[in-house]
């Protein structure tokens, strides 16, 4: 009842009048585009690629320089894969680069985020308020197939960052609120408030839960060993980590419905997310391009492994086409037997992030230190290895040598979660070495997460 007023009367009126954003339109359009054949959204996608090239050609200095110089002339191109012509972009490029990478019709227009991202350089980049408005939109559908749909009552299992007293933790409760839905403290689970959260969880009653693959799995498997059930969920939806069938099982099992698992970055919010066949991810391709790339920078063949290359088509505040986000995904071979036109990957490959599990027993997801490192975006790189139970060791490269300041903020930021039983150790280093893929891992856990096992 509230879950349809919310859909149909409030967010639509909240979005239009309250922020003047598109949101409620693009949320229509969206849901239209899902039902389009194959051929229909490719030629979509084209025209909008199209567009966006177009004002990059117009209004982007530095994308223009990059293309002129790999040899590429400004036209529209006939299908997606002529894509390849163009040079991929890197967040290197992209940061050498900023002012020349604003459109200059959006300059002082744009909003600004920073993200550590998945391979853990911190990174800066400008966005609209329009895109905003449709990544939101295009992220209710994927989440929509899930269960958990604009207005669902849902459980969120997540880092909060929510205010906690006074006027801006009032603000939080009455906006999440009136979505429906609520936090719980995932970044800290531990055996002594594990059993708390789960009671919380059960009294609110879900329709829907979204969280990170550990702590979801965590509480899952709690609940199995005590017995604890929860009705009336409709889907689980896990994102930020890789998926594994022991976890999807468990978490199953536990809510007793399906799990839906989801692909998305701090870049551009969702990138694509399983229906209810679950034969893969379905492609937000009337909204982005998602490219799997060799090394060279053209594309692999459905079923291998490639390189992610994003681009979004309807930032054109800071358009950035073909930016590889260092993460790594394959093409399924074929479609998905739910009708929907939109392309399915089969996996999203290689995103590590290991779980730490401290001396008193929380389970710390590696997302923690993703969020932590956001507070110094000056770190080049960082990696974060657990080298004994007690014992996390960041391992920095940093431009200046850190003060004793420095060291002890992130010293108490890491024991506010992890507890002061847990001690930091700060290393600065010339390089973090890469895995044999060429990824860099961010947290690794040296020692042993009795609760996984
Ligand atoms: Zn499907």
């Amino acid at each position: 009842m509230y879950e349809s007023l919310f859909r149909n009367a409030l967010f639509p009126a909240y979005e239009t009048l309250v922020k003047r954003r598109g949101t409620a339109s693009h949320v229509a359009e969206y849901e239209h585009n899902q039902w389009l054949g194959p051929r229909e959204l490719q030629a979509l996608q084209l025209r909008k690629l199209n567009e966006l090239l177009a004002h990059c050609w117009a209004q982007v200095p530095f994308l223009q320089r990059h293309w002129r110089e790999h040899g590429v002339a400004p036209g529209a191109l006939g299908s997606i894969g002529e894509l390849e012509r163009y040079p991929v972009l890197t967040k290197a490029l992209i940061s050498a680069h900023y002012d020349e990478m604003i459109a200059t019709d959006w300059r002082g227009r744009t909003l600004t985020k920073v993200t550590g991202g998945s391979t853990g350089d911190p990174f800066r980049f400008e966005y609209t308020m329009d895109v905003y408005a449709r990544r939101t939109a295009v992220m209710w559908r994927g989440y929509g197939w899930g269960g958990a749909k604009l207005g669902t009552r849902t459980g969120y299992l997540w880092g909060t960052g929510l205010r906690k007293g006074g006027w801006g933790g009032f603000k939080d409760r009455m906006y999440h609120g009136a979505f429906n839905r609520r936090f719980f403290d995932a970044f800290s689970l531990t055996e002594s408030n594990i059993d708390p959260i789960i009671d919380e969880l059960v009294a609110y009653r879900p329709n829907a839960i979204v969280g990170y693959v550990t702590p979801v799995a965590l509480v899952a498997r709690r609940m199995i060993r005590t017995g604890r059930t929860l009705t009336g969920v409709r889907g689980v939806l896990t994102g930020a980590e890789a998926l594994y069938d022991p976890e999807r099982h468990d978490i199953e099992q536990a809510f007793g419905c399906p799990v839906f698992n989801t692909y998305g970055s701090r870049e551009v919010m969702l990138m694509a997310s399983e229906c209810e066949k679950h034969q893969g991810l379905h492609v937000n391709a009337d909204h982005l391009v998602l490219e799997t790339l060799d090394e060279s920078g053209c594309g692999v063949a459905a079923g291998i492994s490639g390189e992610v290359a994003i681009t979004d088509l309807h930032n054109f505040g800071m358009p950035m086409v073909r930016y590889l986000n260092g993460d790594r995904a394959t093409y399924a071979t074929s479609g998905c037997s739910c009708g929907r036109g939109l392309p399915l990957l089969a996996s999203v490959d290689g995103r590590v992030l290991d779980l730490i599990e401290t001396p008193d027993g929380r389970h710390v997801p590696g997302e923690f230190f993703v969020y932590a490192m956001l507070d110094w975006p000056d770190v080049r790189q960082w990696q974060v290895v657990q080298t004994a139970r007690d014992c996390v060791q960041f391992r920095l490269v940093v431009p200046a040598p850190w003060s004793q300041e420095r060291r002890d903020k992130l010293t108490a930021k890491v024991q506010a979660t992890a507890g002061t039983g847990m001690r930091v150790e700060i290393v600065e280093v010339e390089t973090i070495p890469t895995t044999p893929s060429g990824k860099r891992r961010l947290t690794i856990s040296l020692a042993n997460a009795s609760l996984l096992n």
